[in-house]
């Protein structure tokens, strides 16, 4: 879902313009000036709130996505934040205590930041957002109307707030094992993992690949490296597959290396997303050129077949743009 309305927030006045408003109503909060560009359809179905952390895509390089090309990344600064977290817990605390169980962490990749200040960020949350499982450890320094939003959700039984993100197969392997267990112990439990494909050759094509020089074998090794830091973060995550990315011409081993990765890996859940290529963008060039095609609709539904019947277990959640 693209939700790409324009809209301000007033925070010194506290007053929200009426499009926000209805967002927020909704569960969805940005906390900044910048639109929401993009968000799984799981994490709009109630109880799910959005917290930027920071602004825009650092890598910015992928030739299929628009989102944010035309923003400028940025990091926020950590005080703002944090003031954006108090008008969160504030504005649904005002909403006849709405239970908000989740925070997911905006934008492209809600991991991309110091991790000290990912720590802080997920504490001071879960300050904000009491809790109420029996081995709470997070019930310190509240004020008092913090202290009756806690003590309400408790008795609705609510459990401890947690975390969701975006995130990119280099930011997975730059947190590493250590930190993506402490970022778990503080409530990070699911991320969506901007997979795309596990043809190295593909990503390579599209510019996902941070480093498009890259040794391809070593950029197919980081694949497995970043699902095992995952695994023995134990945080539940769901890599996201473009169902249609490359075309004809990359059908056939787009299909073959992402399943045989994904039936290795075992991956929690997956998600599958069918490829929509933007005007103005270098994927859509690529086809003007001819070097690529657009599936045809019964291909695409072939190529999804074919992923829906992978060999794995794990859950499939919706996803959509
Ligand atoms: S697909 Fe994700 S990583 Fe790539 S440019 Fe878009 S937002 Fe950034």
């Amino acid at each position: 879902m693209a939700i790409d309305a324009t809209f301000s927030f007033p925070i010194k006045n506290r007053r929200l313009p009426v499009d926000f408003r209805c967002l927020m109503q909704q569960g969805v909060y940005c906390g900044s000036r910048n639109p929401l560009r993009i968000i799984p359809i799981s994490e709009t179905s109630g109880g799910t709130a959005f917290l930027q952390v920071n602004i825009g895509c650092r890598h910015n390089q992928c030739i299929f996505c628009n989102f944010y090309k035309d923003v400028r990344f940025r990091e926020k600064s950590e005080a703002i934040i944090l003031r954006d977290i108090d008008t969160l817990a504030e504005y649904f605390m005002n909403q006849e205590y709405s239970q908000i169980s989740r925070l997911m962490l905006l934008d492209a990749d809600g991991l991309d930041i110091g991790h000290d200040q990912l720590l802080h960020i997920l504490e001071y949350a879960r300050s904000k957002f009491p809790v109420s499982d029996a081995t709470n450890d997070y019930v310190t320094g509240y004020d008092e109307k913090y202290e009756q939003f806690f003590e309400h959700l408790q008795s609705a039984g609510c459990r401890a707030l947690e975390f969701s993100s975006f995130t990119h197969t280099d930011t997975i392997i730059s947190k590493g094992v250590a930190q993506m267990r402490e970022l778990k112990t503080l409530g990070l439990d699911f991320i969506w993992w901007g997979l795309e494909s596990a043809d190295v050759e593909l990503l390579k094509l599209i510019r996902k690949t941070r480093n498009n020089h890259a040794d391809s074998d070593n950029e197919q090794r980081k694949l497995y490296q970043a699902a095992g830091i995952l695994e023995k973060a134990d945080i539940f995550y769901v890599p996201i597959i473009l169902v249609g990315l490359g075309g004809e011409r990359f059908f056939r081993q787009h299909v073959t290396r992402t399943i045989a990765f994904l039936e290795h890996i075992m991956p929690p859940g997956f998600s599958l997303s069918d490829l929509v290529v933007p005007d103005g963008t270098g994927y859509q060039r690529l086809i003007q050129k001819g070097s690529l095609d657009l599936l045809s609709a019964a291909r695409l539904s072939e190529q999804r077949q074919l992923f829906e019947n992978m060999n794995i277990t794990s859950p499939q959640f919706d996803y959509e743009v």
